[in-house]
């Protein structure tokens, strides 16, 4: 996969939700969609995170992407239906919906977890994740194509020792992505998960901070992965985990 090479113009017209759109992964992938045509919805914590994306799209001379500051952690069903509503009244449709937003919260033996860290982990990445899918549904439907991506990781495919709650989230996420992909069937919307790899950003410095950055991914180096799954290149591809990174 990351040989794949899209169209410069692959996403043209597309309106795509990012989650987690000011920072890692997220900040570059929304990026890169915008470079390649897209219209992108930036979701994330930190406004001025957010503004500073925005800023960089219009410099390169994307569409005029738009923000939607939220708190995953406390967002609620009727902010999630608004969104959907106010993206329906703004653009018609909705083509994708990157579900990246995510936290690690703290690792550790599950025998010591702490309930409100557990509770939060289980909140960001995977109930909201949900939710927002649900409720951006009918706007998706909307679309001739639409892509929804989850993300994952290696610790949500094989247990590992001390990666506590964060690992059980993505094992859920997993799921989530397959009983999803499974009920949709062959529709206009397809659902697959991007496995991103050890990339070097904020959430993984948190974990492995003596580690040598330079021998680690960029968020630019998985962009093909995020790229093919978005676009109409993988519009066959249903229920499928895909390693944004070749194993070394
Ligand atoms: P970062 O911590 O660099 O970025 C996470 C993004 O999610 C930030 O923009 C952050 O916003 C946003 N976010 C976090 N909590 C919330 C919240 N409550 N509400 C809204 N937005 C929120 O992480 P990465 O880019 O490294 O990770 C992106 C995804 O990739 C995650 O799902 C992660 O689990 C996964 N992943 C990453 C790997 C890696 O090695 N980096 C490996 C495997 C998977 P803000 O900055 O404003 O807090």
């Amino acid at each position: 996969m990351q040989t794949y090479k899209a169209a410069d113009n692959a996403l043209q017209d597309k309106v795509i939700l990012v989650t987690g759109a000011g920072d890692g992964i997220g900040r570059v992938a929304a990026i890169t969609y915008a470079k390649h045509g897209a219209t992108v919805i930036l979701l994330g914590k930190t406004t001025s995170k957010l503004e500073a994306v925005y800023d960089e799209i219009i410099a390169i001379g994307g569409p005029k992407p738009a923000i939607v500051p939220m708190d995953l952690k406390g967002a609620s069903k009727q902010n999630f239906r608004d969104l959907g509503a106010t993206i329906e009244q703004q653009f018609g449709k909705l083509d994708g919906l990157l579900n990246n937003a995510g936290i690690i919260g703290s690792l550790g033996p599950l025998e010591h977890f702490c309930s409100s860290t557990f509770d939060n982990i289980m909140k960001v990445n995977v109930t909201a994740q949900a939710m927002i899918t649900k409720y951006m549904f009918p706007v998706l439907r909307k679309s001739p194509s639409a892509a929804i991506i989850f993300t994952s990781s290696g610790v949500g495919r094989q247990g590992r020792e001390f990666w506590g709650a964060y690992a059980i989230s993505k094992f859920a996420v997993e799921g989530m992505m397959q009983t999803w992909a499974c009920e949709v069937g062959k529709t206009n919307i397809r659902i697959n998960c991007i496995n991103p790899g050890a990339t070097h950003t904020a959430m993984r410095a948190s974990v492995y901070p003596g580690e040598d950055r330079d021998k680690l991914a960029c968020p630019e180096d998985l962009m093909p992965t995020y790229l093919y799954l978005m676009s109409d290149d993988s519009k066959d591809v249903n229920g499928q985990s895909l390693d944004a990174q070749t194993k070394k």
